[in-house]
């Protein structure tokens, strides 16, 4: 089936009682078993809930991937992948990662004796150098938040195939209708679900999706140990906005084009920062393993000033002032302040992160619009 027939059908069948077309509520903690231990795989709802089910299958076929699992929250997934490890194993990552995947790996998982390398993935010859024999797990994003760098999928695993390491993929700013890593060979997709596959602002939820069984059976057992998991009601809602995915990332795509060109010609900003324009540093790879370009937009200002980036975010009448990304409504950010307050500046800026950085997650509203409310900001 192509992608979007999977946005709307993947994992789900209509309720077998009635009919219902869509995937039920299963809100209960519990199953009814005839004799003990006579269940079909339902025995308590942390392991097993109908509605996750039906959801995890489709996030999986979306990411062309034969498992899926659902977290309470896209940091839970990223624990899970860490909680794979033991102490003096070593992971290989980027230098400008999400701050709350730079704050868990400093601020809890050192504390267990697992180091981290931050390095420049943008070329992923430096993980040659950086691998050691305890390296067990390199972590990528691409597009990287905020700076929108890309990290070349099918070159990291190649050298992790070689050197038999895990790849993880946070694909939370592609989504799976523009980017498929299981394609280029990662071994683990995660996403922050909160972003585009709800796509509407009103769930938190993480993902995995892996093909190897193994590993699907440790990362079950991890959620299962460990309890991150999602309610049916936020499942729901989940597998109600992934229906459309594929229309509202068309539009995000449309949108984010014509606000960055914009952006680009405007005398007030420094450098915009968007993988679809063709000097891009990573643009070829980005064509190569991406459908296109996406909605997120980051950009900074002439002269550097955090007054002249305040005054902006605050300002916008369309946009609004938040955190997060990937729904329906753009949001504007201001990254050195808001998510990636926890990384000390001099790290920060050395990636880019400088104190006019402003970031925009570009909704499906009309482009007139948008436009209109950053040309008066931009006044
Ligand atoms: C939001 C986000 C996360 C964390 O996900 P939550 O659902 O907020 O826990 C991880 N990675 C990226 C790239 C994100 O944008």
């Amino acid at each position: 089936m192509k992608f979007a027939t999977k946005a709307i059908h993947a994992g789900q069948e209509p309720d077998p009682t009635t009919g219902a077309i869509m995937t039920p509520v299963y809100q209960t903690s519990t199953y009814v078993q005839e004799s003990p231990g006579s269940h079909k795989g339902y025995a308590y709802a942390r392991g097993k809930n109908p509605t996750r089910n039906a959801l995890e299958k489709c996030i999986a076929e979306l990411e062309n991937a034969k498992h899926g699992i659902c977290f309470s929250s896209g940091m839970g997934a990223i624990d899970a992948v860490a909680k794979l490890l033991r102490p003096g194993d070593e992971v290989i990552t980027g230098d400008d990662l999400y701050g709350g995947t730079y704050r868990m790996f400093t601020k809890v998982y050192e504390n267990f004796g697992i180091k981290f390398h931050f390095i420049d993935l943008t070329n992923p010859e430096n993980i040659k150098k950086t691998i050691t024999a305890n390296t067990k797990l390199i972590w990528i994003e691409t597009p990287t938040n905020p700076m929108m760098n890309i990290v070349d999928i099918a070159a990291c695993s190649k050298i992790a195939k070689e050197h038999k390491l895990l790849l993880a993929v946070d694909n939370t700013f592609a989504s799976p209708f523009l980017q498929n890593p299981i394609n280029f060979g990662a071994d683990i997709v995660m996403h922050s679900v909160t972003k585009y596959l709800g796509g509407h602002s009103d769930v938190i939820m993480g993902a995995l999706c892996v093909n190897d069984d193994k590993l699907y059976e440790q990362l079950f057992f991890i959620l299962n140990s460990c309890g991150a998991n999602p309610g049916p009601m936020d499942c729901f809602l989940v597998l109600r906005g992934i229906k459309t995915l594929h229309i509202r990332m068309e539009r995000h795509c449309f949108n984010g084009k014509k606000i960055a060109e914009y952006l680009r010609t405007h005398p007030k900003i420094e450098k915009v920062n968007w993988p679809g324009f063709t000097d891009h540093p990573g643009h070829a790879i980005a064509k190569k393993q991406m459908k296109d370009f996406g909605g997120m937009i980051s950009f900074s200002l002439k002269g550097n000033k955090l007054e002249d980036a305040f005054k902006i975010a605050s300002s916008m009448k369309v946009f609004s002032l938040a955190e997060s990304l990937g729904g329906v409504e753009s949001l504007i950010g201001h990254p050195a302040s808001m998510t990636h307050a926890s990384i000390p500046k001099a790290e920060r800026e050395k990636a880019g992160v400088v104190d006019s950085l402003l970031r925009l997650s570009v909704g499906i509203e009309d482009i007139d619009d948008l436009l209109e409310d950053l040309k008066t900001a931009l006044s």
